[in-house]
């Protein structure tokens, strides 16, 4: 330190004060001072001294050192580069403020997992002198290895890698005869491109692509969002090709962001085979190396194509030029837990920052997108029919009142399944429910295996022989007989893997998959699935919501949906527009090649509103509807929302608190604000943890906003009070908010708060 002071005083004289953040549950950033010649810049990550610690932080801008009290020195600048440019840096800012996060926690989550900590990207390297140069001129370089690592150094502008110079010892030779000098340099990103064109062609497009196509291309450059409906099978796909062939001809990078990890790999080998590019993908299965070679390539602008998840939203894109939001109406793209954001929204909000276009894809659009394309504020394209000619297919509902079902299967759908397997065809079973069955009960008197940690039971599975709450993760052995009354005990309700086994004795030699959360675990075990439905050795498929997710099963000629009153009683808000999703993607499964497809929907209520209209009219005329309804009662997307969830070990800390927030919150807004609660939330008890919710609405964003602002200030400063004295903003518990997957949605700001008594 004292070496610099005497080496540059006037700098020692006005240290330059930085604004950096650390991750943690602080709102605000911390101000150090930097007092050595080459200050820091917003986007390097530095080494803080922090309490009686030390931190690795990211620098956000320049801070006054006016009426500061004494600050502390930042340490060590940890990257020669900044790793965020500025408008990633604003764009960060912008999604702390809007979602209410600390923005250490969203600078640091939008960071490649291996670039969190110190880990330099520093490389070894050597730079060529003037007599390097002079040496290589002369031809006094000797044997071809060293000449062409001389030629290389002098022909390059900088440094050079030592990784690219050859051996040890011809580097050794080059520093002994001065001709080059040992330097560091930041790693280069690069990205390989495959000389191989692509080798499959585009088909025509038909005249809904190309209007599509058109539209958005003659439109121009410069920020335009716009709403791609296009049933499933419509060629949705072939129209994003078509545009992001375009942009890469341009030298623009196109980012495709996708819900579901396990979507990338069938679009990854689609572009592969149709783009003259190797697509650097991003998504939380890779190794942490390889995310950040292809974080860095993407940022840099060497990968012009990227494909990746919801965390995806936020990498840095050196030359923008088109982004692409496939199922956009899919919850996956919202995360759930710490960092609560909508990936897609975030989007919507980058392409205008970066002045590009969006195009946000999906067969059955969010009710947000539609109400903005309706509105006019999103350009609004449609393909109506099946891009290969194929017919959609027919949805009939199953009567299931009175009928005597095996194991959940009434004799009508046990009739069409037969019918279909025997004419050739594959059939596809939807449940939403994994394990063997949902609970464990006794008859004699009335126990039911439940957790002991949430308000939920015990899913029995049987492969591995415990019961399981898919709420905490709590496990346990499976009891012989009732702990209770010691009577046998019995199964109710029905998961997948029962449904597989009966399905399996029902129709032996068929061949059968499963694809859930617990049957494809395993590496690869799901690209093994998809192969053996793909080659047709597998007739019968049972699953969860993963056969909902786009896949292509061109065999499938029948889907039955085993429950539909699950979805169509859900009691959040949005499980209507949920299950009118999930009905018509799982129906998009069949019927997709040239046989037609049937849909069979079984129902305890063929009269629901929701049902009936979705087989009598069109998908917008059943969002129109359910627009009219949230409209009536005042909820999203008419109203902008915002939750604030609290959960406590007991239940009066966790209601006590909320019922303070809401006291405040009335008072101070009156008829701007409309404050629901407290109430439990949709699982009251988990974890151990009681937790309790407010809904807030607003006809007006600011108030809610405002309102927001208002809770993070008093409860930072604690003036809440009372049983909530302490109070944790940091989302540690990875499974809080799972249990209301849709509750926080568009325009909603989630907020939450873990009372630590
Ligand atoms: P989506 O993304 O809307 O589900 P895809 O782009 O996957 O639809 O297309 C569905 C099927 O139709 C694919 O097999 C695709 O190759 C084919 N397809 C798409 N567009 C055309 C076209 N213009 N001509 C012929 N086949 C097409
Ligand atoms: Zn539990």
């Amino acid at each position: 330190m004292d070496h610099h002071h005497t080496a540059n005083p006037s700098h020692a004289a006005t240290p330059t004060c930085w604004t950096v953040v650390v991750p943690g549950p602080f709102f605000g950033g911390f101000t150090y001072h930097f007092d050595l010649d080459a200050g820091p810049a917003p986007g390097v990550r530095v080494r803080v001294p922090f309490g009686q610690s030390e931190r690795v932080a990211v620098v956000i801008e320049p801070a006054s050192a006016e009426g500061e009290q004494e600050t502390r020195p930042i340490l060590e600048v940890l990257d020669e580069a900044p790793l965020l440019d500025d408008r990633t840096l604003a764009c960060l800012r912008w999604a702390a403020a809007y979602y209410h996060h600390p923005l250490g926690e969203v600078v640091f989550a939008a960071l490649p997992k291996a670039l969190r900590g110190e880990r330099r990207l520093e490389v070894e390297a050597l730079v060529s002198t003037p007599a390097g140069r002079s040496a290589l001129e002369a031809g006094e370089a000797k044997g071809e290895r060293q000449r062409e690592a001389l030629s290389r150094l002098v022909t390059s502008a900088g440094p050079v890698p030592v990784a690219k110079l050859g051996p040890a010892a011809v580097r050794r030779r080059l520093v002994e005869k001065g001709w080059a000098e040992p330097t560091r340099m930041t790693a280069p990103a690069e990205w390989s491109v495959p000389v191989e064109p692509g080798s499959e062609a585009a088909p025509a497009l038909n005249a809904e692509q190309q209007g599509a196509v058109d539209a958005i291309v003659s439109a121009g450059e410069g920020f335009r969002a716009w709403l791609l409906h296009g049933v499933t099978g419509s060629g949705k796909t072939e129209v994003y090709l078509a545009l992001i062939e375009r942009e890469l001809a341009a030298g623009r990078q196109v980012l495709v962001v996708v819900p579901e990890i396990s979507l990338t790999p069938q679009l990854i080998d689609r572009f592969a085979r149709r783009l003259s590019v190797r697509p650097a993908v991003l998504h939380s299965g890779l190794a942490d190396g390889e995310r950040l070679a292809a974080w860095r390539a993407v940022a840099a602008g060497t990968a012009g194509l990227v494909i990746g998840t919801r965390s995806a939203a936020f990498v840095p894109l050196a030359r923008p030029g088109l982004i692409v939001v496939d199922e956009e109406h899919d919850a996956a793209l919202k995360q759930q837990e710490g960092f609560l954001y909508h990936a897609r929204d975030v989007l919507v909000w980058r392409a205008r920052q970066l002045a590009i276009p969006i195009l946000l894809g999906s067969a059955t659009p969010s009710l947000e997108s539609l109400r903005h394309a309706w509105d006019g504020r999103y350009g609004h394209l449609r393909l109506t029919e099946r891009a290969s000619g194929a017919t959609m297919p027919a949805i009939h509902c199953l009567d299931v009142r009175g009928q005597t079902m095996v194991a959940g299967l009434s004799p009508a759908l046990l009739r069409a399944i037969e019918r279909h397997l025997l004419a050739g065809g594959q059939v596809m079973l939807y449940l939403n429910r994994r394990g063997y069955a949902p609970s464990l009960v006794c008859h004699a008197c009335g126990f039911v295996a439940g957790c002991p940690h949430c308000d939920a039971f015990l899913t029995w599975h049987r492969q591995i022989g415990r019961l399981r709450c898919h709420h905490c993760g709590f496990e346990q052995g499976v009891p012989a007989d009732c702990p209770s009354c010691q009577a046998p005990l019995s199964v109710r309700g029905m998961g997948t893997e029962q449904l597989e086994d009966v399905l399996a004795a029902r129709f032996p030699g068929f061949g059968i998959v499963r694809l859930d959360r617990d049957a494809t675990a395993g590496k690869g075990v799901m690209a093994d699935s998809l192969a053996r439905i793909a080659r047709g050795e597998a007739r019968l498929v049972v699953g969860t919501q993963m056969l909902v997710k786009g896949h292509d099963f061109p065999g499938v000629t029948l889907v039955g949906v085993v429950n539909a009153d699950q979805a169509l009683f859900a009691s959040d808000f949005r499980g209507p527009e949920r299950f009118a999703q999930s009905l018509l993607q799982v129906a998009g499964r069949a019927g997709r090649a040239e046989r037609p497809g049937e849909v069979l929907v079984q129902t305890h209520d063929p009269e629901h509103p929701v049902l009936r209209r979705l087989l009598s009219e069109d998908y917008e005329a059943v969002m129109a509807a359910q627009l009219v309804e949230r409209e009536q009662a005042e909820l999203p997307p008419t109203r902008f929302a915002g939750l604030i969830r609290a959960d406590a070990p007991q239940a009066d800390a966790a209601r006590g608190f909320l019922a303070g927030v809401a006291d405040q919150l009335r008072e101070r807004f009156g008829d701007e604000l409309a404050v629901w609660g407290p109430v439990p939330a949709p699982l009251a008890r988990r974890a151990g943890r009681y937790r309790f919710q407010l809904l807030l609405l607003a006809q007006v964003r600011s108030t809610l906003h405002r309102a927001l602002w208002a809770v993070d200030d008093s409860v930072g400063s604690r003036r809440l009070g009372g049983a909530a004295a302490l109070v944790d903003r940091r989302r540690s518990d990875r499974s809080r908010l799972t249990a209301t997957a849709g509750a926080l949605h568009c325009g909603e700001i989630p907020s939450t708060w873990r009372i630590a008594t």
